[in-house]
């Protein structure tokens, strides 16, 4: 029997059974569970790691080819990253703390190389080699395939660490954040991101939800679920932001239509044309634009489908 993460406790209920949506990479169903004391959801039992491993595709991230669509695409992409750059910077001008930024999951090194364009130095870890290659190739990141806790830094020598959509993906997101810590100099800001399933969007879809995406979320946090993690290892919460631009339209239109999903479509290398190509990308951006005033909604009033915060090392 498995212990909740939070707090421990060994009573939980069975919440629903799902399969993966979207990317279909087995037919396979997996239990949500809700533990008893604290509410946080899990997957339970979880697949152990050579499993695990089959339900990532082999190319997860996003490395854009020449085409003009490849082109428009990574013009949109780093268009909706305005509010991760915008929130991480902001977080390292008030922080006294000085260093690398460290972004944890980096894949293709987009965010990275927006980081640099703002003339801050960063680094990059990934759990995929690929993707640390084409962060150092493309977006001249370096970046080193590593778990964090065995990551070539020093202690304390950091000024910032981030984590966009790491921790629900990870067996022991206690230790990554521990490692952040240590990481980091006093003072250091370590912003992480996750879906939030205390979304209207989760209250309204339930396990079609795209933030479950099962089985590769072994958690399903809430922002408070977050917050007792980073209390718990040392940190104190500073800020809290629930829109993002990538992350929540989008997270919608996926969960509506998982099969306009473009990066569905990558990853199970569906067949289609270049006149079906376009036409997908186009109902699939209509939706991303329609699904925009109900997403701001949901932020306004603190309940998006995705919760970024900052939290402060002593
Ligand atoms: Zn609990």
């Amino acid at each position: 029997m498995s212990a909740c993460l939070v707090c421990g406790s060994s009573r939980y209920a069975p919440l629903f059974k799902a399969s993966d949506r979207l990317y279909r990479t087995t037919a396979r169903e997996f239990a949500v569970v809700r533990c008893g004391e604290c509410g946080l959801l899990r997957l339970d039992p979880q697949p152990a790691p050579e499993e695990l491993r089959l339900y990532y595709p082999d190319n997860y991230w996003f490395a854009p080819d020449q085409s003009a669509a490849g082109r428009m695409e990574e013009a949109y992409r780093r268009l909706v990253l305005r509010d991760h750059v915008r929130f991480v910077e902001r977080a390292l001008r008030e922080s006294q703390a000085r260093g690398p930024l460290l972004d944890v999951g980096c894949g293709g090194g987009l965010f990275l190389g927006l980081m640099r364009e703002r003339g801050f130095r960063e680094v990059g870890l990934d759990f995929s080699r690929e993707a640390a290659a084409i962060a150092w190739r493309r977006h001249q990141a370096p970046a080193v395939c590593a778990m964090l806790e065995h990551a070539p830094f020093r202690a304390q020598s950091l000024a910032g660490v981030t984590m966009f959509h790491v921790l629900e993906h990870l067996y022991d997101p206690r230790a990554y954040l521990r490692s952040a810590y240590e990481l980091l100099a006093p003072g250091g800001r370590l912003v992480v991101q996750v879906p939030n399933a205390a979304s209207w969007q989760f209250r309204l879809l339930g396990r079609a939800w795209n933030g479950v995406d099962v089985p590769r979320h072994l958690f399903d946090f809430r922002g408070r679920d977050v917050e007792k993690l980073l209390e718990s290892c040392g940190f104190a919460v500073v800020r809290r932001k629930y829109f993002s631009l990538r992350d929540n339209p989008a997270g919608l239109a996926s969960s509506v239509a998982p099969w306009l999903d473009p990066m569905a479509r990558r990853v199970r290398r569906v067949r289609e044309g270049s006149g079906a190509r376009l036409a997908k990308d186009l109902a699939y951006f209509a939706l991303v634009l329609a699904a925009l005033p109900f997403t701001a909604a949901e932020a306004a009033f603190r309940a998006g489908s995705t919760v970024m915060i900052e939290a402060r090392r002593p």
